[in-house]
């Protein structure tokens, strides 16, 4: 071994009769000192760190101090009193005894005094899931919509900290303050979430009446979404924060909006690409013509060729969907269906007639070509 290993109660200033309170406020002073975050230019801080947190771990621990106290580091070697699995991560021990991720305020906390509030995942407010319905041109287009939600939002009585206005919270005295508590079984340390504070680390004085120390109420609340042009029907959009408010000041949720798209009367979408179906005279359909198309920016003029089949597409370039990423456009997909017409007045009747006698089977291509392949059958 390079250096000589320090007295632990050395390490942390304290003397061998120093109660948990006492090694806490040690560590907690020079944790905060010696933290690597805090000195980046010095290499010997992150040594004193790690120093610091085994001792804290060790100090900390009935069993492992008594053993310390009797055999000193041996107690800790391979092969020594049965505490060869090493200590706790000092950044582990960090967190833990100020609370919350580091980065996270800690210092402000703990040069404000007192271990604040700890926000962690049990008391986070649940996601939440709402299913939105648009219309087409709505999600071609984008949109801003309100959604009214009932949903367990802060409390206005107590802002969210579940106190009853005008009292306060203090340390809760079963986990002094760290929202765990720690048991020992043989060489095992099992942590587990205070049952008294739930891992809030202070109890309420007096609970908010409004609701009952949760910092939360149920409530209606109006939440505004930007839907984006050119969404497509099962998107989850995340709205950050709109969830279920944390329990006593803990994180809200996210409210995930599930997008779906109403059935349109006249397009059917088909990725960015739009279909629709026009109906067309038969006179235009055998003489030609221009038409009319509609498309989600008003109506289009399109030229039919003499002769044009009842189901033949037409294709409108770009006249789709823009992509979401606004870099490419879909398709407009016009399918034509020839309409016959369904009353004749005897003028139009007797000049169909005419036309039928003109006719013969040279103008329908499609039915020759049929009772051509279907002669056998005609026997
Ligand atoms: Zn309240
Ligand atoms: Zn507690």
């Amino acid at each position: 071994m390079a250096t000589e290993k320090r007295d632990y109660y050395e390490v942390l200033g304290v003397g061998r009769t120093a109660t948990d309170e006492e090694i806490k406020r040690a560590y907690r002073k020079l944790a905060v000192k010696f933290h690597p975050d805090k000195n980046p230019d010095d290499p010997h801080a992150e040594e004193k760190f790690k120093e610091l947190g085994e001792a804290y771990d060790v100090l900390m621990d009935p069993d492992k101090r008594a053993a310390y106290d009797r055999f000193g580091h041996a107690a800790f070697a391979q092969g020594g009193a049965g505490f060869g699995g090493g200590f706790h991560d000092p950044f582990e021990i960090f967190r833990e005894v100020f609370g919350g991720g580091f980065g996270g305020g800690i210092f402000e906390t703990f040069f404000g005094g007192g271990p604040g509030t700890r926000t962690d995942d049990r008391r986070r407010g649940s996601d939440l899931r709402y299913d939105m319905e648009i219309k087409l041109e709505e999600a071609a287009f984008g949109a801003e919509k309100t959604i009214e939600i009932e949903k367990l939002d802060t409390c206005d009585k107590c802002h969210g900290s579940g106190a009853e206005p005008g009292s306060r919270k203090t340390s809760c005295p079963t986990c002094a303050g760290r929202g765990q508590v720690v048991s020992s079984r043989g060489f095992f340390h099992i942590s587990q979430t205070c049952p008294r504070c739930h891992g809030a680390g202070e109890i309420l004085e007096k609970p908010c009446q409004k609701c009952r120390g949760e910092g939360r109420v149920e409530k209606l609340s109006r939440i505004k979404l930007k839907i984006p042009a050119g969404i497509r029907k099962g998107t989850r959009l995340r709205s950050p924060g709109n969830g279920e408010a944390g329990i006593g000041g803990g994180a809200a949720g996210d409210l995930y909006v599930v997008v779906h798209i109403k059935e349109h009367n006249i397009f059917h979408r088909e990725a960015d690409d739009l279909y629709c179906e026009v109906p067309i005279p038969f006179s235009i359909a055998a003489l030609g013509g221009e038409i009319d198309v509609p498309t989600l920016e008003g109506k289009a003029h399109v030229k039919v060729p003499a002769g044009t089949q009842s189901g033949q597409m037409f294709k409108l370039r770009g006249k789709g969907i823009t992509n979401v990423n606004g870099r490419s456009h879909g398709d407009l997909f016009a399918r034509l269906i020839v309409e016959v017409p369904s009353r004749l007045n005897p003028e139009q009747r007797r000049k169909l007639e005419e036309f039928a006698e003109l006719c013969g089977d040279e103008n329908t291509p499609m039915r020759k070509g049929f009772f051509d392949r279907a002669k056998e059958f005609f026997k």
